[in-house]
């Protein structure tokens, strides 16, 4: 018997242990290690779990190789043989979700190292995992192995195949670069669909890249809104669809009930007759928001809706403040993510942007969780739970990710000050943990690539 099932026996842990016979079944499946494996103990910390709830102090969190195998109140809890970490006067939450990046899509000359550099700098920062909407699903498919086996510093990445209509890849040329080398709109990662295709064939095909979801992006109307949705749906795909896809307006979107809608600007599309006229009149910034009723009818409608089916929303809130497309443009779409919260929508943080490696800044998530609290009136909790399991719903992760419970991943950040009380202390990290292993933040150093930002 290994030393670790030795150790927990011995304690009044035998109770949590036994929920876990996986842990026994795998001890006992592989050779015995030569090293000793004790179980680790982050002692008396105040945890924030990310479901919500207050935060809870002198708390110990206990680890074993990958998962959370206890969180007790009591000292006598404690495995007397364990590696204990004292973190007293530290706040300990979920590791971050970044529900929206492109991580191979990159204005670097040499993508791959620019990419690695980035996904370190990510995981330094407190985010553990990742969600990619539509880069090059080949390099992230080897990525997404080396992160999950922790051969290289990385969050976990999760990424999607991208699916829009054929005359969106003549008209947009983003989608060249990451099908490079392969017939544009014919790669698994990246497939143009119409109504001609046979959907069944395309949908498994789209599975084929690895992908967790499908993204649809642009191109359709209602009617093929609901059929994508339902035959991904059917072979077990994750649906993240862009608010409006015109001619699909947001109302049209969320009828198919996908998994995520992304992108709080796309609701102004309910507003208007045709989706020409939204985008001639922000071509012209002639579109005065500060007029705009936050709570129109079709707007409400739709949030409504999505409350009920429990589509969440990627608001990507940071991104739409570098854009400016009218008065009052910005604090509109803050207002409107209001709404949609306080309506219960449930809301994931995306950035569509994970921030530049070669900066010695905090990744660019910080942003957007302190714009929801900031602009959008979310409370730090709710901000957290937003960043973290709201993000593992997104993905359908949620059994294992994206809150600190026993049988879930080690997956946390510990923090030096508290962010229940001010959101900004979010980003006082002393350690990252992902699937057991510290990453100090005092020891990171960046990879070097040559950007062309
Ligand atoms: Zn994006």
């Amino acid at each position: 018997m290994s030393y670790l099932i030795r150790s927990l026996l011995s304690t009044c842990l035998l109770g949590i242990f036994l929920l876990h016979p996986t842990l026994v079944i795998g001890q006992e499946e592989q050779q015995e290690p030569e090293e000793e494996v004790l179980p680790v103990v982050i002692r008396n910390v105040t945890l924030i779990d990310g479901n919500g709830g207050e935060p809870r102090s002198n708390v110990s969190i206990l680890m074993a190789e990958d998962s959370i195998i206890g969180i007790v109140d009591n000292e006598r809890d404690i495995p007397i043989e364990s590696k204990i970490y004292d973190y007293s006067g530290h706040y300990v939450i979920p590791g971050l979700i970044d529900a929206h990046v492109h991580v191979t899509s990159n204005p670097s000359e040499e993508p791959r190292i620019y990419s690695a550099s980035s996904l370190k700098h990510a995981l330094y920062g407190g985010i553990t995992t990742v969600r990619d909407l539509a880069s090059d699903a080949r390099s992230l498919a080897s990525f997404a192995r080396d992160a999950l086996l922790d051969e290289i510093e990385s969050p976990d990445i999760y990424y999607s195949s991208f699916i829009a209509h054929p005359d969106f890849f003549e008209a947009d040329k983003r989608t060249l670069q990451p099908s490079r080398g392969a017939v544009l709109g014919k790669t698994s990662h990246f497939l143009a669909i119409d109504e001609n295709d046979d959907l069944k064939e395309a949908i498994a095909y789209a599975r084929g890249s690895g992908a967790t979801g499908i993204k649809i992006y642009a191109g359709y109307d209602r009617e093929m809104m609901r059929k994508l949705t339902e035959e991904a749906h059917r072979q077990g795909m994750k649906v993240w669809a862009h608010t409006a896809l015109i001619p699909a307006k947001p109302s049209d979107v969320v009828a198919a009930g996908p998994d995520s809608m992304i992108h709080i600007e796309m609701f102004i599309y309910e507003l208007f007759d045709s989706a020409d006229e939204v985008d001639k009149r922000r071509g012209e910034q002639s579109i005065d928001y500060s007029k705009l009723k936050v709570d129109d009818p079709a707007i409400v409608k739709v949030f409504k809706e999505m409350a009920e089916k429990n589509v969440i929303l990627d608001p990507t809130l940071i991104s739409e403040k570098r854009l400016e497309h009218g008065e009052g443009w910005f604090q509109y779409n803050a207002d409107l993510l209001r709404l949609a919260h306080k309506m219960g929508v449930p809301v994931s943080t995306g950035t569509d942007n994970l921030g530049s490696p070669n900066e010695y800044y905090l990744p660019t998530l910080f942003e957007e969780i302190e714009s929801i609290v900031e602009f959008s009136g979310f409370t730090p909790l709710e901000a957290i739970t937003s960043a973290t399991l709201i993000g593992a719903k997104s993905i359908g992760i949620e059994k294992t990710h994206g809150t600190l419970e026993v049988g879930k991943k080690a997956n946390m950040v510990i923090l030096k000050a508290d962010p229940s009380k001010n959101i900004h202390n979010i980003r006082e990290i002393k350690v990252v943990i992902k699937n057991g292993k510290f990453y100090e933040r005092a020891l990171y150093t960046p990879i070097q690539a040559h950007s062309h930002e």
